[in-house]
């Protein structure tokens, strides 16, 4: 990834370079599905296309555990349950690179402080811009959370729609599928847990 190509009026406009390898990848895999990587129309789509997917895969340049590094510890006697929920939120499948689009829940019982709400947010994006499978994702926004804001729990509820369902192979728009993972208090807790599925409308 040495030869970076690029007209410089792309450099002016402050987009990043597009290594020439990289281009000629996407050239050939337009050629492979079918059409012609000179046309016109196609002509500047393998430096979209790259960019695209630098901007998709942003998470692999942040450790999502910075967001939680801040916390407030005047949670004014607060001792219940914190949650976020329909966060909307755009991943890519690992297997096919297809969209998973969807919404996720995101819980945790504080100890003795709590984070900003919106960073929540923010942990889920920075492991969601990345290659994925939707189970994997579910465990690691928990996993950070637990390890770095260490609350009584967490609790976290994925659900999404994968491209590389609905667009090909069986071809069944609507479907979506669900992922949980429960840790501490709501893993261990079958009351808790309960609460926090209910608040979350499951
Ligand atoms: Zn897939």
């Amino acid at each position: 990834m040495s030869s970076l190509v690029g007209p410089d009026e792309d450099v002016e406009r402050g987009k990043p370079p597009v290594p020439e390898e990289v281009q000629a990848a996407i050239r050939t895999l337009i050629e492979w599905a079918g059409d012609d990587p000179t046309r016109e129309g196609l002509l500047d789509t393998p430096k979209r296309v790259a960019r695209a997917w630098k901007e998709y895969c942003l998470g692999y340049e942040e450790d999502p555990a910075v967001h939680l590094s801040r916390v407030f510890e005047e949670v004014g006697g607060y001792d219940e349950i914190v949650l976020l929920k329909d966060i909307p939120f755009q991943s890519h499948c690992e297997h096919h690179m297809a969209p998973i689009i969807g919404k996720a829940a995101i819980a945790y019982l504080p100890n003795d402080h709590v984070v900003g709400i919106s960073k929540l947010a923010r942990v889920l994006h920075g492991f969601a811009r990345r290659l994925q499978i939707q189970e994997r994702l579910t465990a690691e926004v928990a996993q950070c959370i637990q390890e770095h804001l260490k609350p009584q729990g967490v609790a976290v509820v994925i659900e999404a729609s994968h491209a590389c369902m609905t667009a090909r192979g069986v071809r069944t728009p609507g479907v979506s599928m669900v992922t949980s993972r429960m840790m501490g208090i709501f893993r261990e807790d079958e009351r808790s847990r309960k609460e926090v599925l209910s608040l979350m409308g499951y």
